[in-house]
């Protein structure tokens, strides 16, 4: 998808600092992390946010999230807690309109968020 930041970063045109990838998604650390682990896994697919979802997709959100969960392991966080969030449309605080959900870990995650 033209003009579209993440698509971009998945076609390597634009670098970012890639921790996983696979056939279906990739996971990069996040430009802005807003906790100490902040990684973004991201369907290679142009999805625009869950209102987008089809039935032919959901093959592929049981792969973000066995994704997310090795990361968690992977970065020390998965005993203490983490979190994964996916922000839908503007009001929820969804900037990049590429489905993308964040792993957020390593410090204490109120309930409930912002
Ligand atoms: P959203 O606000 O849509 O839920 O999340 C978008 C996330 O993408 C934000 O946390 C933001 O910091 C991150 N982000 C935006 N542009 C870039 C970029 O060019 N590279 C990386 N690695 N992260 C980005
Ligand atoms: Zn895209």
């Amino acid at each position: 998808m033209d003009n579209c930041i993440f698509c971009k970063i998945i076609s390597g045109e634009i670098p970012a600092k890639k921790v996983y990838e696979d056939d279906l998604v990739i996971a990069i650390e996040d430009i802005s992390p807003v906790a100490p682990v902040h990684l973004l896994v991201i369907p290679r697919q142009h999805i625009v946010n869950s209102l987008d979802m089809r039935q032919e997709h959901e093959g592929l959100i049981g792969r973000v999230f066995t994704v997310a969960a090795r990361l968690a392991r992977e970065k020390g966080v998965a005993e203490e807690g983490f979190r994964i969030v996916n922000n839908n449309n503007a009001g929820a605080g969804q900037s990049v309109f590429h489905i993308h959900f964040h792993l957020l870990g390593g410090r204490s995650l109120q309930w409930p968020p912002g």
